[in-house]
């Protein structure tokens, strides 16, 4: 579905991404993980068209996305839940919702409501209330709930789990399962908990200073020692959350 090759990308004279090569297939939830500062931001964002790349290409379904502009990007169906929760704080939880949809066709904006607010019971109790003063859970899953609300066929997420207490970060990454398998939607997932993202990963890339270093399986990387040493260490098989 996404095929990116020789992606380089930055700020100005800063050069973040230095020949980036990833796929994610049509169905798939696809891993990457990284140290602070690796890129991972940037390779989101570039997909999204600002920063724009400044080599290499990005092709989305056959099409090269690459020169395109945020919203035509957008509109093709590529959604970005940003990380930091940027949902609009004085916003309500059904207003941002609203804006998530203003792509959309009108007629199945209900019906798309519903859908979230059966996936995220507790925006449901929340709905008129001001986005910025939910808690991290909520703000993130209002993020979320907000790209779906534009119908995607790719959803990026950039750090769901940024700030989230154990138990909140578990629901969501369950969430993130239930939208992949039930509602077969691929997913482009930017995480720093890398146990939890490899555990849910059909695939997974390691990015190191704006390189991708390690790709494959999910499971095989859980399962490196490389990848154990350098990402895992310390880290208790308890914060489980598959079924
Ligand atoms: P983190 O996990 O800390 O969010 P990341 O892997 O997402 O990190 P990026 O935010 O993509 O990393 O940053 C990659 C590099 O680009 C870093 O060196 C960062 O300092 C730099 N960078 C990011 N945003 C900007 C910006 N707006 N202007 C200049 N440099 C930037």
């Amino acid at each position: 579905m996404l095929e990116i090759r020789g992606l380089h990308s930055g700020y100005g004279k800063i050069e973040a991404l230095h020949g980036i090569d990833l796929d994610v297939p049509e169905g798939e939830i696809v891993s990457l993980i990284g140290a602070n500062g690796a890129g991972k931001t940037t390779l989101l964002m570039t997909i999204c068209g600002r920063p724009a790349a400044t080599r290499g290409s990005i092709r989305f379904n056959g099409r090269d996305i690459t020169r395109l502009r945020t919203h035509e990007i957008a509109a093709l169906g590529i959604a970005h839940a940003p990380e930091g929760r940027r949902i609009f704080p004085r916003m309500s939880v059904l207003e941002n919702l609203q804006m998530g949809a203003i792509l959309c066709d009108p007629s199945h904006f209900a019906e798309d409501l519903d859908d979230v607010l059966t996936l995220f019971p507790r925006l449901r109790e929340r709905i008129s209330q001001r986005g910025g003063t939910l808690s991290g859970g909520e703000q993130q899953m209002l993020a979320i709930a907000r790209a779906l609300m534009s119908r995607p066929r790719l959803l990026l997420l950039d750090e769901p789990s940024l700030g989230l207490a154990p138990l909140v970060t578990k629901q969501l990454f369950g969430n993130i399962l239930r939208i992949n398998r039930e509602r077969k939607m691929t997913i482009l997932l930017v995480e720093q908990n890398a146990f939890q993202a490899l555990r849910l990963a059909d695939h997974a890339h390691i990015i190191v200073n704006g390189r991708i270093e390690i790709s494959g399986p999910g499971a095989a990387l859980l399962n490196d020692p490389a990848v154990r040493a350098a990402y895992l260490e310390g880290i208790r098989p308890q914060a489980e959350v598959m079924p």
